[in-house]
Order: C-alpha cells, then structure tokens, then sequence
C-alpha cells in the first residue's frame, strides 16, 4: 500500500483489514491522517485540537497489541477516528466549543472512549461543534465556524459540524458525535455520509458533557453505514455510572451480511414495511430534497420494500415541544458552570455573587445563554405548567403517535433537513428559522427512537441530500439491513466533495 491518498480514500473497515493483514501499520495511517490534518484543516477548521503525539504513542500501542495476537475480532483496531469535543477524553483538552472550557482537560475518558480504546481505536483529536452542541449549523462555536467540504462558503451542519467535515474531507475515516435533536443526522445529510443516533439508553452518556440528559446520545457518522455499525457495536453496551444505560449487551451486527445474502435476488427488501408520512411534505420543504425523497421511495419499492403513503401526526408540535424540553434541561445542565471548580473565572468581580454572574456572561456564548434563559423561563414558577409541563404531554403523544406508526410498519421514511446546506451567516441571526429547520430530527430524540441518516442524491448546486430511517427503540439492526441494500444498489455515498482535496 502507497500513496497518501489511496489510503485516505479507504473505509474504516477497509483500512482495518489492511492493518489486520500487516500490509500497513496503526502508526502508518495514523501519520498519513495526521500530515493531511496538519496541511488541509485550516480550510475547513473542522478539528479544535490536534493531539499528534498522544495519537502516535496510542497507534504504536494498538499496533503492539495487535502483534501480540490481541484484537483479532475487533475491526477497527488500530484505525484512527475523532471525537466531537463534548466527549470527554483523558489528556485532551475538552472545551466543549465553549470559552468557558476553553483549558479544561479531563481527569477521566467517556465511557465510550474506554470502550474505543479497549478496541483499539486510535484518537487523533477532537472536532468542532456549535457550543455545547447547541446549534445546528456549527456557527456558534467559540473557536469559529467549521465549513462545508462540499462548499466551503456553507455550513457543514451542525451541532456536529466538525466531525462530518473531517470525514467528508478525508481527514478522518469515521468520527464521533452527539444527537440531542439532530446533531449527528443532520450535518451528515449536509456532507454526504451516514450516520446514527441510537435508540436512547442502547450508548452510555457517561463523560459526554451534557446538554439535555433526556435527549442526549452519541453515535457514529462514517462514509457508509457498514463503518457505522461496526463503531456503533463498540459505542453501545451498558454502563452503571449512566443509569438511562439499559443495554445488557453491545450490539451485534455480525450477521446482516449473511442474512442478506439469503435474501430474494434483486429485491433484497422483501417484506420490509416502509411508512411515508404525506403530513412531512407540507411544512415548509424545499423542492429538491422533496424530489431526493420520493425517489428514494420509488427506489426502495423496487428494491422489494412495500412503501405505503400514511400521515403520522402531530410533527408540527415537535420543535416548540423540544425547545421547551431541551432548553429547561440545558438551563440545569450548565448552571455547574460557575467559574468556582472548573472553567473559565472571570477577573474583574468584586464578591461571589458577581463572579458568578461574570464568569457565565463572559464564558457562554449568545446562543448558549438564549437557551438558558429560556430554560429557566419555562421552569419558574407560574410558566411551569403552561410551558415544561405541557410540552412534556407533548411528547408523550408524539412517542404515541410513533408507536401507533410501528403497530403497521417497520421504518418510518422522512427527509433529514428541509433543505440542503445553506450559507455561513444566513441564517445565525434568526434564532427561530435555525430552530424550524430541525422538524425532522427532534421527534425522534423526544421518542427514543433510532434513526439512520444515508446519502440519498443531489439537490440545488450538487449538495448533498439525506433520507431518515426511522425504527423501533432497539430496532438498529432493522436499520442497517435497510441501510446495507440501499447502499449495495446505490452509490450515492460513493461520491466526493469536488475541490476539497
Ligand atoms: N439543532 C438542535 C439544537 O440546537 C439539535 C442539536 C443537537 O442535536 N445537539 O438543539
């Protein structure tokens, strides 16, 4: 194997084989990802820290252990990947996009990040996002905007932002993030890869700083959904110190390959049920990506799905239902950021009280301290039941109306955004259309539920456009057997940033 390129053109998995076959090294690659972070990521600043020695001493490491004989059934040993920076890892400063993070450097890895290096993946850094991934665009983070490989004029999406650009842009194979309403599906419909938000409970949030604890989940985002489900089997799995972790097992996808192969010839979606809700089309959808979707139904029919038009109601109350939710959450969530155990303290206070207030007016960002304001609006008394208390009702009709959804069909087929990537700048400055813009996603996380976003054509300009499966809570593997034929008759996530490289 030579050529820096050729290797950066690999999957995930393709790259472990390749280290599992001895035909490269962990450090080899590592070194080839690191030189091509070093000289291309000021184009798109999708990395906020780069760790290039702890990442080589970690590949030399993985790769002893490998030489050892350890790590046979463990398929990405030794590939290198990225964390969103709301991740916790030990020795790598962790800032959460944040000024009041700006130096904070955890004492302890996120569950996940134990789990990734018993695996042996090797960590080169952490990606940018929108401040304690609140956003959708990645906009708002304090080290500056991540942009868009596919444009570098437009977001990549967001909050996790810096995580789909470096895979989009090949300067990771696969990347770590975080959903809360749409963070990890969202940015990569925008770059043209694939990406899972788990069912809630199945990937522990221990170590993931939290933005909304009854929302929050990580998952991968990879250039196609077999890297997705091989990181998602190390993600998931069950942790005491989450007490939402409810998984006794992690996931195993091992068998789909060998199921499909049994499948009917050409149709290898027979007897799948696919639910497309006629109700997501009138609110406010751009035309291209209504076009993508419908040809994605077309294209899932003949690949032997039994696609049937339905309405599953009640979408329009998901994005006021989740705010209220979100941003209460976010406003208990931050209030440990008062400058006294961690963090940014400002300098200038004169008692307690006002080094308090200082410290979170000059540490959090515009965006960050909308959301707590709101959050504590909705939770004061007087506003309690009005506003916290009835969008709690809220979502537990919608998680009825997806459950009524799923007494007739397995997946549920929606678009991922409204539209395809838009500018840096048009938008930040409307809080409110930001915030429309995630009626597809938020459901989900109001649910539980697991959805896989996957490339699905090309929209305004060539940018990339995404569809959503929606399943059951711990309906993963029903995903990506979907997931899996739609990428073997499509090659849509074949295709690449034109100019990023
Ligand atoms: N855009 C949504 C928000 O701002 C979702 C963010 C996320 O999933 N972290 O809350």
């Amino acid at each position: 194997m030579n050529g820096t390129t050729e290797i950066r053109d690999l999957s995930a998995l393709a790259l472990g084989r390749l280290i599992k076959e001895r035909k490269l090294s962990s450090p080899e690659a590592t070194r080839v990802y690191l030189d091509a972070v070093r000289e291309e990521n000021g184009r798109f600043n999708a990395y906020i820290s780069v760790c290039e020695e702890e990442a080589l001493r970690r590949a030399r490491a993985v790769q002893a252990r490998i030489d050892g004989g350890e790590l046979t059934d463990s398929p990405l040993a030794g590939v290198p990947t990225a964390v969103k920076d709301v991740i916790c890892v030990r020795g790598m400063r962790t800032t959460a996009a944040s000024k009041i993070l700006e130096n904070f450097e955890p004492p302890y890895d996120a569950h996940i990040v134990e789990r990734m290096n018993e695996a042996g993946a090797v960590i080169l850094g952490k990606l940018n996002c929108d401040e304690f991934a609140m956003g959708g665009s990645t906009e708002t983070s304090y080290f500056g905007a991540t942009r868009n490989p596919w444009d570098t004029k437009r977001v990549p999406g967001g909050s996790s932002g810096g995580s789909a650009a470096a895979v989009a842009a090949r300067l990771v194979p696969y990347a770590i993030g975080s959903d809360t309403g749409g963070s990890i599906r969202q940015p990569c419909s925008f770059c043209n890869l694939t990406g899972i938000k788990p069912t809630y409970g199945s990937v522990s949030r221990y170590g993931l700083l939290a933005y909304a604890s009854s929302l929050d989940q990580i998952g991968p985002m990879a250039r196609d959904a077999r890297d997705c489900a091989a990181a998602l089997a190390v993600l998931s799995g069950g942790d005491a110190r989450d007490s939402t972790s409810v998984m006794e097992a992690p996931f195993d996808f091992s068998g789909i390959e060998d199921e499909r192969a049994g499948a009917p010839k050409g149709r290898p979606l027979a007897g799948l049920r696919v639910a497309l809700p006629q109700n997501y089309f009138e609110v406010g959808i751009a035309e291209d990506v209504k076009t993508c979707i419908r040809a994605a139904a077309d294209r899932l029919a003949a690949l032997g799905a039994a696609v049937e038009e339905t309405e599953i109601p009640l979408i329009e109350y998901a994005v006021p239902a989740y705010y209220i939710i979100a941003c209460a959450e976010a406003g208990s969530n931050l209030s440990r950021y008062d400058g006294v155990k961690y963090g940014y303290r400002s300098q200038d206070a004169s008692d307690m009280y006002e080094m308090f207030c200082k410290s979170r007016a000059e540490g959090f960002g515009a965006e960050v301290r909308r959301r707590i304001m709101l959050g504590s609006f909705v939770l004061s008394s007087g506003y309690f039941d009005a506003y916290y208390k009835k969008a709690l009702r809220v979502r537990g009709l919608i998680k009825r109306s997806f459950d009524d959804a799923f007494r007739s069909y397995d997946v549920i087929l929606s678009p991922v955004s409204p539209t395809v990537a838009y500018a840096i700048g048009q938008r930040i400055s409307d809080p409110l259309a930001m915030y429309m813009a995630d009626i597809y996603t938020v459901s989900l996380n109001l649910a539980g539920l697991p959805g896989i976003a996957l490339p699905c054509g090309f929209g305004a300009e060539g940018l990339p456009v995404g569809m959503q499966l929606i399943g059951r809570a711990f309906s993963e593997a029903t995903l990506f057997r979907a997931a899996f034929a739609w990428q073997s008759a499509t090659d849509y996530h074949e295709k690449l940033p034109i100019g990023a490289f």
